[in-house]
């Protein structure tokens, strides 16, 4: 794989269903014929078994192998490493049915949602979660699974995700890789990213905490994005000047910093606004060659 700027949608584009596409096995040569090169696979409704075939997965893997396309997944929504004892094992289950599928298909990360406070403070609900996550991960291991743990910075005040718990997460537990959804950072703290500086500070933080090849190889979620007084209510579309932040700043932490992430799309035109942020960053490199 080369170290480069990777663009996709969460999820297959409703268009392809419109096109009639059949199976998933095709999405990744689709994608590759408008200039996409990531994809991530929504296994968003799983319960605790995988629910595609492993063959199925496989086919999906080759065909995104032979379209240079980088997969990644989606865990279930349906997880919470600090709820009741019974959640949070069925919690559990459900992120390692997600890293099996995802090593079937050769998917590098199994992104998810880690968690709700709850009646807990902060600092209980973090350490839980690290403890939780370190079974799960000795658990891959002795499996020998490859897709890595991807917990995600998270919108909500409710939801554990903060960018300190998220690094927190990822400086105590093995086998992760760091996963920052911006738009949910920027509803998080009420508009936040107003500036390149804004979004430089976070850059830096993730560099001086966790190291400059994990700030570089991020995997990354990007939307514009509505929030109330609680964090996110909804995602838009790039387009939507009433709403932030603008994928533009983004571009131009990414090429000061040196990084090559994988941007997944979840705006609500996914392949359009994943085509939108590949230009947008190819007219900020073309601005500086300049
Ligand atoms: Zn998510």
């Amino acid at each position: 794989m080369s170290l480069r700027t990777r663009f996709g949608p969460a999820g297959v584009p409703p268009m392809f269903r419109v096109m009639g596409l059949k199976t998933m096995t095709d999405v990744p040569r689709l994608l590759h014929e408008e200039g996409l090169d990531a994809f991530e696979y929504q296994a968003s409704r799983w319960g605790a078994k995988p629910q595609i075939k492993q063959a199925d997965a496989q086919k999906l893997g080759e065909a995104a192998r032979q379209n240079d396309v980088r997969l990644s997944m989606h865990g279930s929504y349906f997880i919470n490493l600090v709820g009741k004892k019974e959640v949070a094992e069925a919690s559990k289950e459900r992120i390692l049915a997600a890293v099996t599928a995802a090593d079937w298909m050769s998917a590098y990360v199994v992104v998810f949602h880690t968690g709700f406070y709850g009646k807990f403070d902060k600092d209980y609900a973090l350490k839980t979660s690290i403890a939780e996550l370190k079974e799960v991960s000795s658990r891959m291991k002795s499996m020998g699974i490859k897709a890595k743990l991807g917990p995600e910075t998270m919108g909500r005040k409710s939801q554990i995700g903060g960018i300190d718990e998220i690094i927190a997460i990822n400086r105590e537990v093995e086998n992760t890789q760091l996963v920052v959804d911006w738009g949910h950072l920027h509803a998080l703290h009420q508009g936040s990213f107003k500036t390149v500086d804004d979004m430089r500070r976070v850059a830096s933080k993730i560099e001086q905490e966790l190291g400059t090849q994990t700030l570089r190889s991020m995997h990354c979620h990007f939307s514009k994005i509505e929030f109330g007084a609680s964090g996110e209510k909804c995602h838009h579309t790039l387009d939507e000047a009433a709403y932030g932040p603008e994928f533009a700043m983004l571009a131009e932490v990414i090429l000061e910093f040196g990084m090559h992430p994988t941007m997944i799309c979840e705006t609500p035109i996914l392949d359009v606004d994943a085509r939108k942020m590949k230009e947008t960053l190819e007219q900020v490199i073309a601005q500086k060659q300049m």
